[in-house]
């Protein structure tokens, strides 16, 4: 993430949406630590999505390809959320209008008094909430503004907070309040998407004879000092097509660990060390698999 991209995003309310507050009841702390982990793994790109199973069981899967799509794609996070399943339409385009409808019902709910043709303007104000056109995410990381996919990660832009807050007429907890429940509403949809690939997913694998026990079954990895066997009975094009498969898939881990390496908002030294988080450097703080959040001393 640039640095001028850092710093359109309203940090202290990024992490507050990612850490919703304590309840004590038993089956709440665990919707909410589901919801949390969720919430997470979205902002830290890491859903366990085909380009991570295969990475991790290569025995198992034999691409990284989206299986919801007609053409070959990789399965990364966003194309969770930007997959047409088939279909002609751009879901970031639903999305977009899905997010605003529940902004401005949380604006009037928190605010009845004020007319809703007001607050409809207001919300259309904030750029990054209009769709124009369908824009390719990888692209877009090299944008120099924030971009809607930045939204479905979880950051939030700081005009965002700004224009609620002009209808708020400058009541911070109001504005922050709104904020969070908009968030929290927004996920619930983003969870749904989730939710409705995993178990279209969980079909394939049983179609293709992928397991449970099989998915949680360590595998033996020779990662970087990989030697390409091949089975000297075998017939040179069989041979061929193995090199090809190993080739393949070994291109493929090396590209992951560039994108591990570029991992942009946590590694960047310039904006880690001047950007804080409730008076600590972010750097301090750690992120837990869990969903739990630590100050490291
Ligand atoms: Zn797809």
């Amino acid at each position: 993430m640039t640095n001028t991209k850092c710093r359109e995003i309203d940090w202290d309310l990024t992490f507050k949406t990612k850490h919703p507050s304590k309840i004590t009841s038993d089956i709440t702390n665990k919707e909410d630590s589901n919801k949390r982990s969720f919430a997470l793994k979205l902002l830290c790109e890491e859903l366990p999505t085909l380009s991570k199973r295969y990475i991790h069981k290569p025995n198992l899967y034999s691409s990284s390809s989206c299986i919801l799509c007609e053409k070959l794609v990789e399965e990364n996070n966003m194309h969770v959320f930007t997959c047409k399943r088939k279909g002609q339409i751009d879901p970031i385009k639903n999305l977009t209008n899905k997010f605003k409808e529940i902004l401005i019902e949380k604006i009037k709910k928190e605010e009845p008094g004020i007319d809703i043709k007001i607050i409809k303007k207001v919300v259309s104000e904030v750029d990054i909430l209009n769709y124009t056109y369908e824009k390719d995410y990888t692209l877009s990381k090299n944008y120099s503004d924030l971009s809607f996919f930045d939204v479905i990660k979880g950051f939030i832009p700081n005009i965002l907070v700004t224009k609620v807050k002009k209808i708020c007429r400058n009541k911070k907890a109001k504005a922050n309040k709104i904020i969070i429940d908009v968030l929290e509403e927004f996920q619930k949809i983003l969870k749904q998407i989730w939710k409705e690939r995993c178990d279209k997913v969980i079909e394939w694998e049983i179609k293709n004879g992928i397991t449970n026990k099989d998915k949680r079954t360590r595998q033996i990895r020779n990662d970087k000092r990989t030697k390409i066997q091949i089975d000297k009975t075998s017939n040179i094009k069989e041979g061929n097509l193995h090199i090809s498969k190993m080739m393949e898939k070994i291109n493929f881990q090396r590209k992951q660990k560039q994108k591990e390496e570029d991992l942009e908002f946590f590694t960047n030294e310039i904006f880690l060390n001047t950007f804080t988080y409730k008076g600590n450097n972010l750097y301090k703080i750690k992120i837990f698999s869990d969903g739990d959040m630590a100050i490291s001393s």
